[in-house]
Order: structure tokens, then sequence, then C-alpha cells
């Protein structure tokens, strides 16, 4: 199913949707609050922007130099080509701990890999921790948001989730009585988790450990109650020194909710002593998407959700619309790498206002990325029936003048004659749902160009 398609069901509860833009767009308001706060933000933009840029030419150097140290600290390192085989790593590493449960922090990657629906297939107990994670777990949802998975339910949903799983009060929606039940419900998972699984942020090349932001402290938890570490990251997660970690807490926290710094930024270098660590590297399509000169600067993403934040096309059609992992600008450049058919209608899920680009704290070019995405699509034929012949007509007539005075002459002399029941029927025009049709000018902008030419 497209975009658009999955969008209307979305858009078809218009209070939703209002109140889904609102939230989010508090949120960029917050990020912008938190931005102007520091007169350096933008030269930290672009300092992050040139690390990431000098660590992905040098990919290959960087990850042999963490492989090293994270080796020498103590921890198993393994390598994953696709979804498939760290998912198949991790169940191995699972099974040989003899565990029939875990403890899962936040991670994109994991969801990105398909990994708990292969876990609870393979009779493994998963249990998310972060408390949205944990909500869209118990409604059997995906997250529609890479920092805040479940931006797309109210209080009122949370609580009718809750008083199914948890047992609480049918009707109860105060957020802190629900967080307080939550918070109850997930110690006990903590303190029988033996196996604790996390993402990763930033992977550090030159002393081999794994930086984890949360704001719950639930990465915490899990890894020091747990027998066994396991880290799974993407191999785009690496910065070459630990001096260069503040350039990117300092903007990440800010861009994501417009905090100062995040909760808790935790270092894992070195498993505790009788314990295990584990970092499973994962491709999944980044070397591919590497390769591609137009889109290689998509894998300086640090997944701050600020372009999401800020698209007026998520902000209106949600997180699920997308049906990708990570949604939102960065999402629609990031899925036709891994599947172009499938996902070739993201890349037009925008208005190419530019301002994803404008937000990501890392510079990435996204809505020109989005822009040679389109032209890829449409040169490989990947175009819907009705959006290519649309194409088609509307070449004609540009390319032919006439044509188009005469089509633009019956459109103002019909706008100013057509019954308003007409023009604003649904069936035949959505888009005046919510908005009215501007009033037909007299004459076009060439006429009246050409008047006044003749008078001077
Ligand atoms: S593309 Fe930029 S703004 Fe969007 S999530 Fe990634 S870092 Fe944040």
């Amino acid at each position: 199913m497209s975009h658009p398609l999955r969008a209307a069901a979305f858009t078809s509860d218009a209070e939703r949707t209002t109140w889904h833009d609102e939230t989010l767009w508090f949120v960029r308001q917050k990020r912008d609050k938190a931005v102007y706060g520091i007169p350096e933000f933008q030269q930290l933009r672009q300092l992050a922007s040139d690390i990431k840029e000098h660590t992905l030419s040098r990919l290959d150097e960087y990850l042999e130099q963490f492989e090293q140290n994270a080796r020498a600290n103590g921890v198993q390192v393994h390598w994953a080509a696709d979804a498939e085989e760290h998912n198949r790593i991790v169940l191995d590493l699972i099974r040989k701990a003899g565990a029939t449960s875990l403890v899962k922090s936040k991670s994109m990657l994991t969801e990105e890999c398909h990994l708990n629906p292969y876990l609870v297939n393979n009779g493994i107990a998963v249990v998310d921790t972060d408390l949205g994670e944990r909500i869209v777990q118990l409604r059997e949802e995906a997250p529609s948001h890479l920092v805040l998975p479940a931006i797309h339910l109210k209080k009122e949903d949370v609580g009718e989730t809750f008083h199914q799983h948890l047992g609480t009060p049918k009707g109860e929606k105060d957020p802190q009585a629900l967080t307080e039940a939550a918070r109850l419900h997930l110690r006990e998972k903590f303190l029988i988790g033996e196996v604790a699984i996390t993402g990763v942020n930033f992977a550090v090349a030159e002393t081999g450990a794994v930086v984890v932001c949360t704001n719950e402290g639930n990465a915490d938890l899990g890894v020091n109650l747990a027998r066994v570490h396991i880290a799974c990251m993407g191999l785009e997660k690496l910065i070459p020194r630990t001096a260069d970690l503040g350039v990117f807490t300092r903007l990440l926290a800010r861009s994501a909710t417009g905090q100062p710094v995040t909760t808790y930024t935790s270092h894992f270098a070195r498993p505790a002593a009788g314990r295990e660590m584990h970092i499973v590297i994962v491709d999944n399509g980044r070397t591919r998407q590497l390769g591609r000169p137009d889109f290689r600067a998509s894998l300086k993403c640090i997944r701050c959700g600020a372009c999401m934040n800020t698209c007026p096309v998520y902000r209106r059609s949600g997180g699920h619309s997308y049906d990708f992992t990570v949604p939102g600008p960065i999402g629609a450049i990031l899925s036709p790498n891994i599947d172009m058919r499938q996902h070739s209608s993201l890349p037009f899920a925008s208005t190419l206002c530019g301002s994803c680009t404008d937000v990501c704290p890392v510079k990435i070019d996204i809505h020109a990325q989005l822009y040679k995405w389109r032209q890829i699509i449409a040169q490989e034929g990947e175009l819907p029936a009705a959006k290519k012949l649309g194409m088609k007509l509307l070449s004609s007539v540009l390319a032919r003048p006439g044509i188009y005075r005469l089509g633009g002459k019956i459109a103002r002399e019909g706008l100013r004659f057509l019954p308003h029941g007409l023009t604003h029927a649904q069936a035949l025009n959505p888009w005046a749902k919510a908005r009215e049709l501007p009033e037909a000018p007299k004459q076009s902008f060439r006429d009246w160009y050409a008047q006044q030419a003749v008078k001077q």
C-alpha cells in the first residue's frame, strides 16, 4: 500500500491528526528554544557533519580500529551482513547463555531487523523497557517515531492498553499513575532479565566503547542486572575519538526533545567481572548506501527525529503511514535503498520545503536527496500509472504555450462560474475539504505583464 493510502487511514480521524500535528510542532518549538540558547549551534552542526563525513570516508579503518580496541577490552565483536544474520547471531548468544528471556532498551536497529518477532518465534520472551516502546509492544504495533515511539497515542489509549495488560483501573488516564504502573511492571522484568540488549548511539573507534543515550535509565538498569549484554549497532554509528562525542551529545538532545543533554549518557567499554559483553555490527544495506554518492550523507544521521517533528507531511500523516522502521523525511531516503519498488511512494511524501534540511543537526541535505530519489524512481519506471499519466499530460501542456494559456483561461472562467458545491465536492476535490480555493484572478500574469509593457 502506498503512503497516501496509509496516510488516509490516519487523517480520517481529523481530531487526532490535528492533535498529532500540534504535539510535534510543540517539540519542534522546544528544539528551537534549546538551539537558540547556544550561540555556537551552527558551528557545532558543521563540525558534526564534518566529523561524520571524515568517518564515512575512512569507515573501514575506523571499524577495524573499533573492533581491535573492543576486543582488547574483553568484548566479543560479531559482524552481520544483513538482518537475518544479525538475528541469528543474537539468538545464538541468548541460547549459549541458557536464557529464555531478555530486556531490551530502545534500538531502532533491532526494529529494522525485526528481532522481536524472530526471538519470540524461537521461544524467547522479549520485553522492551523504554516506556514508549513498551506501550507499542503491548499493543503489537511498531514505533511511529524515532525518539517518541508512542507519539501517535493519546493518554486515553495508553490507559486502555495498561488496563488490558497491566491491570490498571479502567478509565485511568493520569500520566503519573500510568507511568508508576509501567515502572512497577518493568522493575519486575529487569530483575528476571538474563540478557540485556541495547542499541548504540555512538561507537568510539579509539576506545572500542559504545555510548547509549536514554532518558529513563533503562539501558543501565538492564545491563547492570543481566549476565550478558548484547549491544547492536549499525556500522555508521562510529565516531573517531572520545573528544568528538561532546559535539554529538550537545546536538542530539537539543535537536530531539529540546533538552540540553539526554538524562543518561552511558558508556559501556568492557564487561563487568564474570559477565559477558557482545557487540554486533550490522551492515544491512549501509555499504550499498555508502557507495551511492547522492545518498551516502544519509549515513550521517544520528536519529534525533528533528526532521520528523518539523515535516508538515509527517506531522499530519503519522509515522505508521511510512510503513518503514525509520519514518519521516530521513526514512523516505533510507527506505528506497533497501527496496525501491516497495517504498517508491515515500520520497513523494514531502513538500520539499527544506525544513528537514534546516533542522538536521548533521546537515544532511534531506530534501535534495528526496528530490533525487524521485528522479531515479521515475527513470526506473516505478511511478504509479496515474502519476505517470499526469506528468505526461502536464509536460505536454507546459511545452505548448498556446494550450497552457487556453487552459489557464478556462480554469479562471470556470472557477468564477462553477457552483461552490461542485468545486468543493469532496469526492472530486479532497483538497478543498479543509480549505477554500483562492479567488480566480481576472487576468493571467502573462496578460497583466504584456499590458504593463504596452503602457510603458
Ligand atoms: S536526518 Fe537529521 S534531523 Fe533527521 S533524524 Fe537524522 S540527524 Fe535527525
